[in-house]
């Protein structure tokens, strides 16, 4: 007899999970996959000494409104999106498993032709593959973002200093956050955190201090925290980036924060918290 696997199948950004005999959504577990598909099935890790399988059935959803509906066998099972309510129904360690899964499926689907020559890629190690044509190698790409806790200083406010938060344009609804974006090719991190920050509110900011990173499958992000220090100017943001930033005190943030499993909520609360950074201070 085989060994039961854990199976993290995306109908698009979706994973499939299937109710078991209490009610409960959970993911399908057994030898072989649950669904057909053309996709490859790729190993992710193990849970509890049981392997994690991840596998893409689709390209995008067939169906947002019954997620797998178009897919044959797929009416048992229902779709999650990987945000806030995933983190709760499955828990830290799946959660941190169906991450990897989502990237790992997302990059098969996108990666089956050569983007040099345009051949069918063939799989070449376990994170990799190959272009029998032309030889170039493919591996999961991922995109890199900061997010920065700016603080100024303010002596008149509890623990002597301030938060920069502001209100971004989101798909997945507008509420206070920390500034963010992407990292340009060429440009360290250091370098991101001050252009994002000028560019969105026109304000300076140095003594950037590295907090920590957080995967971030949508679909296939690094979130990089960080730590900066106000030095100038007046906030004028960034229209077409958000709708309103302002410094806030600790005793009077706003109740619309992020969800206490993103790391921009654990930079906001370490903020709180007033606690030294846990990596040491590197000035840069
Ligand atoms: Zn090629």
């Amino acid at each position: 007899m085989g060994q039961d696997s854990l199976w993290f199948m995306f109908d698009g950004a979706l994973l499939l999970l299937r109710e078991d005999d209490a009610g409960k959504r959970v993911l399908p577990r057994g030898e072989v996959p649950p669904l057909a598909t053309n996709y490859l099935v790729q190993r992710v890790g193990e849970y509890r000494g049981v392997p994690c399988m991840a596998m893409a059935l689709s390209a995008s959803p067939l169906c947002k409104k019954a997620p797998g509906s178009g897919l044959a066998g797929a009416a048992a099972y229902t779709g999650l999106d990987l945000h806030y309510r995933a983190y709760e129904l499955l828990g830290e360690e799946l959660y941190s498993l169906a991450t990897r899964a989502r990237e790992l499926a997302y990059w098969d689907v996108n990666s089956q032709f050569c983007p040099a020559c345009g051949n069918r890629n063939l799989p070449d190690s376990a994170i990799s593959k190959k272009c029998p044509a032309c030889g170039k190698e493919l591996f999961p790409p991922v995109s890199v973002a900061i997010l920065v806790v700016v603080s100024r200083k303010n002596s008149l406010a509890p623990g002597g200093d301030e938060i920069l938060l502001g209100r971004a344009h989101r798909a997945a609804g507008i509420f206070h956050s920390l500034l963010a974006g992407f990292l340009e090719a060429g440009e360290t991190l250091e370098a991101c955190v001050r252009r994002e920050v000028l560019e969105e509110t026109s304000l300076v900011v140095n003594n950037i201090r590295y907090f920590g990173s957080q995967p971030w499958p949508h679909p296939s992000n690094l979130m990089a925290g960080f730590f900066a220090d106000y030095v100038s100017g007046e906030i004028k943001i960034q229209e077409s980036e958000l709708l309103s930033a302002d410094f806030f005190r600790r005793d009077g943030l706003p109740p619309d924060l992020p969800h206490e499993f993103s790391l921009s909520r654990r930079l906001i609360n370490w903020w709180v918290s007033g606690e030294a950074l846990p990596y040491g201070n590197n000035n840069c």
